[in-house]
C-alpha cells in the first residue's frame, strides 16, 4: 500500500516561496486505480514528483508497502525508481532514435535481465498493449495514441509496484484517449498494479475507483465510484 502524510513541497529561495504542496494525506490500496484532480497549478504533478522520488519533499513522508522513501539512499533508492515504479507522462517522452521496442527495452536492460527475457517480456506487454505492429517503428512514424502505448508498455513492463501517470491522455483526441484508458484499466485488473493517474479530463478520471480533489495544494473533496456504473461515476465527477 501507499501512505502519504502530511506531505508538504515548497519551491523557491528567500524572496519568493511557492507552497505547492501544503499538507496532504491518504493511503491508496495495492491494486486501487486512483484519480487525481484540481486546477492548473494546484500541486497534482508535484504530488506524482514526491511520490516518485523526482522531487523531495519538504516535509511528511510518503511509504510503500512499508518503506519509507526519504529513508532511501543510494542502490536501494535506484532499485525502488528502477524496479518498483513506472511512469507515463503526457508527452510519450520516447528516445526519438529508438524503435519502439529499443524503448522498451530500456525500461528492462536497467534491471539487469538476460536478452531472452527481455525478448519475451516485451512481446508479452506489446500484445497487452496492442502495439505489436509497430515495435520496429521509430516514434516519428507512429500516431500520437501509438507512441502513447509504447510509453504505458515501458512504464507497466517488469510488473511495476506502482505505475504514476500524468495527464496521460492530455495530448490525445477523444478515440485515442478512450483506447488508452480501456487499456490501463484492462492493465490495472489483469496485473493488479497499483496506478495513480492525474488528469483534467473527467471522462478519462471515470475509468478510476476513487478521484482525490486537490486545490492550493491541500486535499478537499474525494469520490469513490463503488457500484455506480461509470456513467453515474462520470456525471459525479462533472
Ligand atoms: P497543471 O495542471 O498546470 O499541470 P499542477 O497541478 O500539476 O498544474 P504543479 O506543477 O504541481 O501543478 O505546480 C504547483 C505549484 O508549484 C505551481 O505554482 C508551480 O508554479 C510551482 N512549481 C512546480 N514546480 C516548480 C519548480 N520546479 N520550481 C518552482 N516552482 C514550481
Ligand atoms: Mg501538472
Amino acid at each position: 500500500a501507499l501512505s502519504v502524510q502530511n506531505l508538504e513541497k515548497s519551491f523557491g529561495g528567500k524572496d519568493i516561496i511557492t507552497r505547492a504542496l501544503a499538507g496532504i494525506s491518504f493511503e491508496v490500496e495495492n491494486g486501487e486505480f486512483v484519480g487525481i484532480m484540481g486546477p492548473s497549478g494546484s500541486g497534482k504533478s508535484t504530488l506524482l514528483n514526491c511520490i516518485s522520488t523526482i522531487d523531495r519533499p519538504s516535509a511528511g513522508e510518503v511509504t510503500v508497502n512499508g518503506v519509507q522513501l526519504s529513508r532511501l539512499r543510494g542502490g536501494a533508492l535506484a532499485r525502488f525508481r528502477r524496479e518498483d515504479l513506472g511512469f507515463v507522462f503526457q508527452d510519450s517522452n520516447l528516445v526519438d532514435t529508438l524503435t519502439a521496442r529499443e524503448n522498451i527495452e530500456l525500461a528492462l536492460t536497467i534491471q539487469r535481465k538476460s536478452p531472452r527475457l527481455i525478448r519475451t517480456e516485451v512481446e508479452d506487454i506489446a500484445e497487452r498493449l496492442e502495439i505489436t505492429s509497430v515495435l520496429d517503428k521509430m516514434p516519428h512514424q507512429m500516431s500520437g495514441g501509438q507512441r502513447q502505448r509504447v510509453a504505458a508498455a515501458r512504464a507497466f513492463v517488469g510488473n511495476p509496484t506502482l505505475v504514476l501517470a500524468d495527464e496521460p491522455t492530455g495530448a490525445l483526441d477523444s478515440r485515442s484517449s478512450t483506447h488508452m484508458m480501456e487499456l490501463l484499466d484492462t492493465m490495472n485488473r489483469v496485473t493488479k498494479t497499483t496506478i495513480i493517474m492525474v488528469t483534467h479530463d473527467p471522462f478519462a478520471a471515470s475509468w478510476t475507483h476513487r478521484i482525490l480533489f486537490i486545490r492550493d495544494g491541500k486535499l478537499f473533496n474525494e469520490i469513490r465510484r463503488g457500484d455506480l456504473s461509470r456513467k453515474e461515476y462520470f456525471s459525479q465527477i462533472m
